[in-house]
């Protein structure tokens, strides 16, 4: 994250950023999370941290205002740990995928950049490789029909289902599990 992307966090009180980096104020000696609705800083007079620890070890006090002290540390790997755990148990299940991530408290731009930080590959692309893993397991490993399938792994139709299986796979489901199978 560039110095400029977390200050533009800071006078936009974007709390999409809160627990990813916090923000010290040279003149009154105090340190912010970035959704703090105290008066915009001079940008001279402000440093940024990692860690509400790292703000504290160099001399600054917690905020009153948006009590600093009281956030969760979330360093980045976590953040993103989680939405990993997130979309491997609810790769299929649109809603319940979408409102946990809008628990983690960050906002889904920013979730993918900390995603593909970590692991290289977007959200969209893994929860795309975790259904065709599982859709090969189903074709192999069970007699389901491909349209329950389909919908065991997150589509809304066998038509939307088959044009993904093919386009990943350069084959038909159907065609997909006799080959495949013994
Ligand atoms: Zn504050």
């Amino acid at each position: 994250m560039t110095q400029e992307e977390m200050w533009r966090a800071v006078i936009k009180n974007d709390e999409s950023y809160d627990g990813i980096f916090f923000y010290s104020v040279k003149s009154t000696g105090i340190y912010c999370r970035p959704s703090c609705k105290s008066k915009t800083p001079k940008r001279e007079n402000v440093c940024f941290f990692d860690t509400a620890e790292e703000a504290r070890n160099a001399g600054f006090r917690p905020c009153k205002r948006c009590r600093s002290d009281l956030m969760e540390y979330h360093p980045m790997k976590e953040i993103a740990a989680k939405a990993k755990q997130l979309l491997d148990s609810c790769f299929d299940e649109k809603r319940e995928l979408k409102q946990g991530l809008r628990q983690l408290g960050i906002s889904h731009r920013r979730m993918s950049e900390i995603f593909k930080d970590e692991y290289g590959i977007t959200l969209h692309e893994y929860i795309k490789s975790r259904r065709l893993e599982e859709a090969i397991r189903m074709l192999i490993d069970t007699d389901e029909d491909i349209i329950d399938i389909a919908y065991a792994v997150g589509f809304g139709g066998p038509s939307s289902f088959y044009s993904f299986f093919k386009s990943e796979t350069g084959m038909p489901p159907l065609s997909y599990r006799k080959e495949h199978r013994k």
